[in-house]
């Protein structure tokens, strides 16, 4: 190895024999060396700090100093520069604290060991120089360390250390921050598990080690947790870091912050398991709750109740103030609902005005009816949006898992039908789902589907029923009626078909073609001769609502050319007070265009008389409830008279419905009642009977004296 070149050595001795010797064994190895003789203190301080000395050989003894106080001395100015003690026998002990003090070497002061000095000064040298180099390595490395350090603690991802027990030896910047520890803390004796939660401990022991410890490296999502228990999601890679005998050295973790990530995927979970308007679950979470519930129910014996609400008359509502009211009040209906709807169950909306609410962990099907009544009476105060003052009511379909069905569509589905059975009852009241509800809205299904193709293949026919005036005891109008004979049930029953219809829509097309086959039939009769009489159509709820309803009976008019004053509608009188102004207003329409009007079924919607006034009404149908115990319940008879005086006084008809027997008669002629309509007279007949009947002038006589 080359030994540095020594420019300047100080040679401290005060025998000049000595120093001769010295000199010349030191020449004759490193002949450009400058020696400088050193003999006194002030010599010695002055060279040290002028001359920059590469090496110093120095006697022990000296008359002004000793050797270990000059060593000391040059070692505290010049660190580097090699010190070579050259010293008499017996200062082994000296020599020794020398060394302790830095020494570089030591050289017993002998004849034969001058030739050795040169050879000990090269080994120094050489041993000084690998020393430098070494701490130059060490310095480069320090630096590069530094460096890395920089760039660990620049970035914003926890980066850390741990060993193979779990104890933490690094946590950098960002990582500290995270999680909220001081820069300056010694977390020396924190383990890894103390910054995670126990959820995220058991991913690291039962994944991320043992897969990095297989495989190197593990990637996935865990968790880290500040001291005050937040918990930080975060997406993690942990390495394992092993020796060359393959044993683990220790662990390496990069974890970044995610919760960013987490918040937006929470909330598109949110977005696509709830309802935007109320916050409630929507339909699927719904269902996924339920099904947990019916799984619940199974390990402990229980029932589950899954209610469905639909609001009544919601749509009058939503229609008259508007959409924003409407979803004001559908935000409303749902924070009332939840606030009853008990801790354990879950409330949801499945779409416009219908909720739906499963009820786990029920002992007793008493249990249910409870919180339905509370339901229902939370609807007793009134809701208050924007101005308006709202009253509401809704109706209930109640089904219980395990007793009436096992699947969640099943409960659905029961839910649905006992809801539609509530509504059919008025509404405001609950309902629970029986087996015979399934094979009526079986049969229901069946009649719709059949319905639809009831007018395409020809089913549909019309029946008149006459109607008699008691003054002159003839035939003074009919009411067209509709029948259907269906090819394999054969004739089914208005009552039966025509709400299905109106629950279908079918109602609009199957009416309009009533109208207009009933207005040419009237036409027909006129053309071959007979006298022209008023035909009365009844016409459903749906289509008092329909929003062209003038518009389509004029048309029909202008087509048959039938005149409106024959033209006589009936609508009831559950109908008219659905919507009072907007019944008003259609039957003013209706009357501008010269059209009588009739209230059919009256006395059966409880309904105040005095708005009566205010309806274009030119005949009442007294309902055949009434007409039938006339004779013998006072109460029907008070009220029959009560109906005729009263739309006498309006300037209105009365007609009497399912008048059946002659003491029926005679009592309506007795409170002048203006005409009849019942089986007394005729039963509804076909085209061909009545048109036989207009033909040969039926009348009251033929009765009597058939
Ligand atoms: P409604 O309009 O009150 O019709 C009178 C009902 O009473 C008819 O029943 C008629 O056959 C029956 N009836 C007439 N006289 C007597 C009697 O003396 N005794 C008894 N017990 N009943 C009598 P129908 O034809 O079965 O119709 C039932 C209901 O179906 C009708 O009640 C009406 O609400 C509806 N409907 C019938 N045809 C039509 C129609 O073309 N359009 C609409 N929208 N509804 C109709
Ligand atoms: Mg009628
Ligand atoms: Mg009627």
């Amino acid at each position: 190895m080359n030994t540095p070149l020594i420019q300047t050595c100080l040679l401290i001795d005060d025998n000049p024999d000595d120093r001769m010797l010295v000199m010349r064994a030191l020449l004759q190895d490193f002949p450009a060396m400058r020696v400088v003789h050193i003999i006194d203190l002030a010599s010695f301080e002055h060279r040290l700090a002028n001359d920059h000395p590469d090496l110093i050989v120095t006697d022990y003894h000296l008359g002004w100093s000793n050797g270990l106080a000059l060593l000391q001395r040059a070692k505290a100015a010049l660190p580097n520069c090699p010190v070579i003690m050259f010293t008499g026998t017996g200062s082994e002990e000296i020599a020794v604290e020398a060394m302790q003090s830095g020494l570089d070497d030591y050289v017993l002061k002998a004849p034969r060991h001058y030739g050795l000095l040169p050879t000990r000064i090269r080994s120094v040298l050489a041993h000084k120089h690998q020393q430098q180099l070494l701490q130059q390595t060490q310095r480069a490395l320090q630096d590069s360390e530094a460096r890395l350090r920089a760039i660990i603690n620049s970035g914003t991802d926890y980066i850390g250390m741990f060993g193979k027990d779990g104890s933490v030896t690094y946590i950098n910047h960002a990582g500290r921050t995270l999680l909220q520890i001081d820069l300056t803390e010694d977390i020396g004796s924190t383990r890894i598990s103390d910054y995670m939660p126990p959820w995220g401990v058991q991913i690291m022991l039962n994944e991320a080690i043992p897969h990095a410890v297989r495989n190197g490296v593990w990637a996935g999502e865990c968790a880290l947790m500040r001291r005050d228990g937040t918990e930080i999601p975060v997406s993690a890679v942990i390495a394992a870091h092993k020796f060359a005998d393959g044993s683990i050295d220790f662990f390496s973790g990069i974890m970044r912050d995610i919760s960013e990530r987490k918040r937006y995927e929470a909330q598109l979970s949110h977005l696509a398991t709830h309802d935007v308007l109320t916050g409630l679950p929507n339909r699927a979470l719904f269902t996924d709750r339920l099904e947990v519930a019916m799984h619940d129910a199974n390990r402990q014996h229980q029932l589950v109740a899954v209610m469905m609400l639909n609001l009544d008359r919601f749509k009058t509502i939503n229609d008259s103030l508007g959409h924003e009211t409407g979803n004001s009040l559908l935000r409303a209906v749902a924070e009332r609902l939840d606030k009853v709807k008990g801790d354990n169950n879950t409330l949801a909306r499945l779409g416009g005005d219908e909720f739906a609410l499963v009820c786990g962990g029920l002992a007793q099907l008493n249990d249910a009816s409870e919180l339905t009544r509370t339901i229902l009476g939370c609807f007793e105060a009134a809701f208050h949006i924007e101005q308006h003052e709202l009253f509401l009511t809704t109706s209930i379909g109640i089904t219980v898992y395990p007793l009436d069905d096992r699947s969640a569509i099943g409960l659905l589905k029961n839910a649905a039908i006992a809801l539609n059975r509530s509504k059919d009852l008025g509404g405001d009241t609950y309902q629970f789902y029986t087996a015979s509800m399934n094979a009526q809205s079986l049969q229901h299904l069946m009649l719709s589907n059949a319905l639809h193709h009831a007018l395409r293949r020809d089913e549909l026919q019309l029946h008149y029923q006459p109607q008699i005036n008691l003054k002159s005891g003839e035939i003074c109008g009919m009411e067209v009626l509709l029948r259907w004979t269906h090819p394999q049930l054969g004739n089914i029953p208005p009552a039966e078909f025509i709400p299905i219809a109106e629950k279908t829509g079918l109602i609009v097309a199957i009416g309009e073609w009533i109208l207009r086959t009933a207005c040419q039939q009237s036409i027909a009769w006129q053309l071959a001769g007979l006298p022209a009489l008023p035909i009365a159509v009844n016409l459903s709820g749906r289509q008092f609502a329909q929003y062209n309803l003038t518009q389509i009976i004029t048309h029909i008019l202008a087509q048959t050319g039938l005149a409106p004053h024959l033209l006589e509608l009936e609508i009831t009188e559950s109908t008219l007070i659905q919507d009072i102004q907007a019944s008003i207003a259609t039957l003013r329409e209706l009357n501008n265009l010269g059209i009588r009007i009739s209230i059919d079924d009256f006395g059966t919607g409880y309904s105040s008389l005095s708005y009566l006034k205010s309806f274009p009404i030119s005949t009442i149908k007294i309902d055949q409830s009434f007409v039938r115990d006339i004779h013998t319940d006072p109460d029907d008879a008070a009220i029959v008279s009560a109906i005729i005086a009263m739309a006498k006084s309006l300037g209105m008809e009365t007609i009497a419905e399912g008048v059946e027997t002659s003491e029926q008669l005679s009592f309506l002629r007795s409170r002048q009642c203006d005409s009849i309509q019942g089986y007394y007279f005729s039963r509804p007949v076909t085209n061909e009977m009545i048109t036989q009947m207009l033909r040969e002038n039926w009348n009251l006589s033929f009765v009597v004296n058939s």
